[in-house]
């Protein structure tokens, strides 16, 4: 016993006799006194952790009156007197003999085994068995987190009753067993970490002869990220095979619907025919506009962007909206007033608004509201949100929502909503392909989308499109009226596909125009050449074997400067349209076109200043 300056108070025999004095001789000395420098430390270090409430046993070196060191174990406890003032310590030797050295040594790692079990990360549990089942020996803080239903006394408790339904499990640890070997096993179990439920990966570690160790890895972002991975490439198969189908698809489109325009002019108004003509004009129509979904999901969709309001974009498309809809459901826009810029094609975005209605009108037979929103979103660092194909870039975005009050969809549904050619509806009335093609859209943009729902609870699809500065708005170009899109000049036509050409050419004599042909580059370089006459205007298809049409267009022109030229293509994978961007100034028409549209683009780009005189450069 010592007082509160450390001078000894009280010492028994034995622990004088330890140290070689009588136990007058000590009172009064402090305890420091009696041991090695070291120690000495050390003692001092523990007064100081003792006062703030720490009591651990420690093992300090005394020194006897002849000289030689004893170690020993020290336990101190502070003292107080009946008013509750500190007057000292009581302090607990215990000489350290080898023995006592080994146990202690052991008793130690023992300790230490036990709290790195304890403390291991991993969900870890001791199981022993019993007959058909095992017995819960021991289980670690993890596994108390990480398990839902595990509270209360769980050791000496039988596996199945801990855990119904983990037979596989069970199983498992038998053949661990039984093989002597590590056996692992991927399970789905519910947990209490989110709720939700989770994968993990079960190693069973077998303790001869009748126990196993088994640790259960937390596998579900992995696993959410390799269904991701597969989904992302699924996607991307099903995107490049239709693009690859809509690329001859336009060729042919392109065919039927300019042939059965001209059978039609061909006909008398009360030819019975004409039904006929018209129904062929019209399922070619049809097929074009799904052509043109399968390369919006394919991202190979042509695409015109420029700066715009995705405000302007909704008050346009709002009219459209209230026809498509029905009178049973009411149209809300809550637009942001001072939103900011995107960069976007103003038709796609229509088009996805229009899809998203659609669907939410499918959702609610019985009437509701449709909810048209737009806000400026701030994305920060480490608030990514991932989306179901990606990873949101930090920065300033549009947002655009479309909820409604529908019937909102389970998770089977949702996790399969943006394929194409998923639908839930009755054959002929979908198609599977609105939401891919709004998916493909959003995605050619650089957007994100989102989809919140619940059975019941109706549907909200949240997309981000990154802002952009806003520009001084251009005029808008609108393409001329077909009646007036004849002429006399002199036209190229390059284009490998023979009926496409054949129709192309027959379609612009009809209008007026002078037309050369050619089926490649060379032809076109050699009638570029020889042709004695002027040539006003190249019409050159973007995609041809051999010579590209951008080369065509590069060396028609180093014979004949000053020409114009238009481009014919049907998607994005086209040299001229090389990411999905055609400039303003390239001039284009789309396949499958219709000899008005050609018409048009042909006669506009006619009247346009060429390039050299052009004021603005
Ligand atoms: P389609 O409309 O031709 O079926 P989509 O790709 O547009 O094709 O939609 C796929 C499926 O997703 C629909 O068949 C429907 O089951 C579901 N879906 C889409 N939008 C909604 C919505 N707003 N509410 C409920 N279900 C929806």
């Amino acid at each position: 016993m010592i007082d509160t300056v450390g001078a000894t108070t009280y010492v028994n025999p034995r622990m004088a006799a330890i140290l070689g004095h009588s136990p007058e001789a000590m009172m009064g000395r402090r305890l420091y006194d009696f041991l090695t420098p070291e120690s000495a430390i050390k003692a001092r270090k523990l007064d100081v952790r003792r006062q703030n409430g720490e009591s651990d046993a420690t093992e300090l070196e005394f020194v006897t009156r002849g000289g030689s060191v004893v170690p020993a174990l020290v336990s101190a406890s502070p003292l107080y007197d009946d008013a509750g003032e500190l007057v000292g310590a009581f302090g607990m030797v215990t000489e350290i003999t080898e023995q006592g050295r080994a146990n202690e040594a052991l008793r130690k790692s023992e300790q230490r085994a036990r709290l790195q079990f304890a403390k291991l990360p991993v969900p870890t549990y001791l199981w022993e068995q019993a007959g058909d089942d095992f017995l819960l020996i021991e289980y670690n803080e993890a596994a108390e987190k990480t398990f839902a239903g595990f509270e209360g006394e769980r050791i000496g408790r039988l596996a199945s009753e801990l855990f119904p339904g983990s037979q596989q499990v069970l199983e498992s640890c038998h053949r661990s067993l039984a093989e002597g070997a590590v056996v692992r096993l991927d399970i789905a179990a519910d947990t209490r970490l989110d709720g939700e439920r989770r994968t993990f990966q079960v190693t069973i570690g077998p303790q001869l002869p009748n126990r196993v160790l088994l640790h259960a890895y937390d596998t579900t972002e992995r696993t959410q990220l390799e269904a991701q991975l597969r989904h992302a490439q699924k996607m991307e198969a099903v995107g490049r095979l239709a693009g690859g189908i809509a690329h001859d698809f336009n060729n042919l489109l392109t065919v039927i619907g300019v042939r059965s325009t001209f059978l039609l002019e061909g006909l008398e108004p009360d030819d019975v025919r004409r039904d006929d003509v018209q129904e062929i004009h019209a399922a070619g129509l049809r097929a074009a506009s799904l052509t043109r979904q399968l390369l919006a999901f394919s991202r190979k969709q042509i695409m015109r962007p420029s700066v715009i309001s995705l405000n302007d974009v909704v008050d346009e498309s709002r009219k459209l909206l209230s026809r498509l809809i029905g009178e049973d459901i009411r149209i809300e826009t809550r637009l942001a007033s001072a939103l900011d810029s995107v960069m976007a094609d103003a038709g796609q975005i229509d088009q996805v608004i229009v899809n998203l209605a659609v669907n939410a009108r499918d959702a609610m037979p019985d009437g509701g509201r449709l909810i048209i929103e737009t806000e400026n979103i701030e994305v920060g660092r480490g608030e990514m949100a991932v989306d179901e194909f990606g990873v949101t870039r930090p920065g300033r975005y549009v947002m655009l929502k479309v909820t409604d009050t529908g019937t909102g969809m389970q998770d089977s549904i949702k996790a399969r909503l943006f394929e194409p050619f998923f639908t839930t509806k009755d054959l002929g009335k979908g198609t599977g392909l609105g939401l891919s093609t709004v998916y493909g859209i959003i995605k050619q943009s650089d957007g994100y989308i989102w989809v919140d729902t619940e059975p019941g609870k109706g549907a909200s699809f949240r997309i981000y499109l990154p802002r952009v500065e806003p520009v001084e708005r251009s005029e808008e170009r609108r393409p001329a009226a077909t009646d007036i899109a004849r002429g006399k000049e002199t036209i190229l036509i390059v284009e490998d596909d023979d009926t496409v050409r054949a129709i192309a050419g027959r379609s612009l004599r009809r209008q007026g125009y002078a037309v050369l042909e050619a089926g490649d580059g060379v032809t076109a370089l050699a009638l570029a050449s020889s042709f004695e006459g002027p040539i006003d205007l190249l019409l050159c298809d973007a995609v041809m074997p051999g010579m590209g049409g951008a080369e065509v267009v590069r060396q028609v022109m180093a014979i004949r400067p000053g020409l114009k030229a238009v481009y014919m293509s049907g998607y994005m994978d086209d040299e001229v349209v090389r990411r999905g961007i055609v400039a303003e100034s390239v001039a284009f028409v789309q396949k499958p076109f219709t000899p008005g549209e050609l018409a048009a683009a042909i006669r506009n780009t006619l009247d346009t200043r060429s390039p050299g005189g052009r004021s603005d450069g």
